[in-house]
């Protein structure tokens, strides 16, 4: 190509990949527990408000409270705390409650809380965070050792389309970390993996008997297939590069207007199938909707899919030096095309992205070309909610 490409696909087998990420993962410096630098009140009340981290953010209080003396002076202040937190925690269950109201007294208490008292509570919780993490700390090899060996028990049977070498080499590339419910952005909530990274994090809010599973449906993400791509910056004159990622399993990432994001709730539903076979559990209560939406795409079409080109599918990374880079992505929308109609996989994701993965399930339940009719028709009708 002339000039060369600004950006190129390379193979995450590749060096270049590799010391890309490593780069990328030793700059890291997402982890923080709230409190451990100093935080204003307004940080702690925007946290308040916020629906993901209103819960934590009771909690913390809630736990700080045993833990601050109160003397007689202190008193009006503290009836107007306690107050605020029992009026706010009895209409946090309530349906319909606005946020903002829900909060508020709490809000208006901690403004006016002594700042001694203030910072007690932030230091239980510090030291409840690092009682976690040292708990944290020693189960996760454990459950990484557990999980390497039921992967590999499952290579020698047949049942996933990795090798041991690949395995190995993605435990090796990845650090786990408890992330602080006030501070996690979790797109999960209880767990999240940065393929830019390598880092899988877990939130302390996951209770002992979940871990594991969350655990492994993150290692999951960690092993599946990817395309990377290299994105080389002409105006530098050494032509910096940076390594992004276009694909993790069969999820494809907004990356650029060519390319909107796709396939999430089928990427969710092979991770959370994985590990529920992989756990030997019966069910799951993680991604159940996408999951069942899976299921009947294998069997609803004018002939059943094997599950295994999607397994296949999930687990293949790009490689940009063979003649055919994803045979076997290649091979799953044949499939689907055959079953269904040309370009259906596609089609039934536009629909999940308007309209829900709910909606798409009842659509299948009666007929896809219904569906299929719906995402091609102009002006679309919108689907009663
Ligand atoms: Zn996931």
């Amino acid at each position: 190509m002339e000039g060369g490409p600004r950006l190129s696909k390379i193979s995450p087998e590749s060096e270049e990949y590799k010391r890309g990420r490593k780069f990328d993962k030793d700059r890291w410096t997402h982890w923080n527990v709230f409190g451990k630098a100093a935080v204003s009140k307004q940080e702690f009340i925007e946290r308040l408000e916020n629906k993901d981290t209103a819960k934590y953010a009771l909690d913390l209080l809630r736990e700080g409270l045993p833990h601050v003396d109160i003397t007689p002076e202190m008193f009006p202040i503290w009836k107007e705390f306690m107050d605020g937190l029992l009026e706010s925690l009895s209409l946090a269950y309530q349906p319909g409650t606005v946020q903002s109201e829900r909060v508020k007294g709490v809000s208006n208490a901690v403004r006016s809380l002594p700042a001694e008292i203030w910072r007690k509570m932030l230091a239980v919780h510090v030291d409840k965070f690092e009682q976690k993490l040292e708990k944290f700390g020693e189960r996760i090899p454990e459950l990484m050792a557990s999980f390497e060996d039921k992967v590999l028990n499952a290579i020698e049977e047949k049942r996933l389309p990795i090798s041991p070498e690949l395995l190995k080499e993605r435990i090796q590339q990845t650090a786990v970390v408890l992330d602080d419910a006030l501070y996690a952005t979790l797109e999960e909530y209880s767990g999240q993996f940065d393929v830019g990274t390598g880092f899988v994090a877990i939130s302390e809010d996951v209770p002992d008997k979940q871990l594991e599973k969350v655990f492994t449906h993150e290692m999951f993400h960690v092993l599946s297939g990817r395309t990377a791509v290299l994105e080389r910056d002409r105006t530098d004159p050494e032509w910096a590069t940076t390594t992004k990622h276009q694909r993790v399993g069969t999820r494809f990432a907004a990356y650029d207007a060519m390319t909107p994001r796709r396939f999430r709730w089928l990427n969710e539903a092979l991770t959370e199938g994985l590990t529920i076979q992989l756990l030997g559990e019966e069910t799951s209560n993680s991604y159940r909707d996408e999951r069942q939406l899976l299921a009947l795409l294998l069997k609803r079409g004018k002939k059943p899919i094997p599950q295994e080109l999607f397994v296949n599918a999930y687990f293949e990374n790009y490689e940009p030096d063979q003649a055919a880079p994803i045979p076997a992505w290649k091979a799953l929308v044949s499939a689907i095309d055959d079953a269904y109609e040309p370009g259906f996989l596609l089609t039934l994701d536009k629909f999940v992205q308007s309209d829900g993965v709910k909606a798409a399930t009842d659509f299948i339940k009666t007929d896809w070309r219904l569906l299929s009719w719906r995402v091609h028709t102009k002006n679309m009708p919108r689907v009663a909610i």
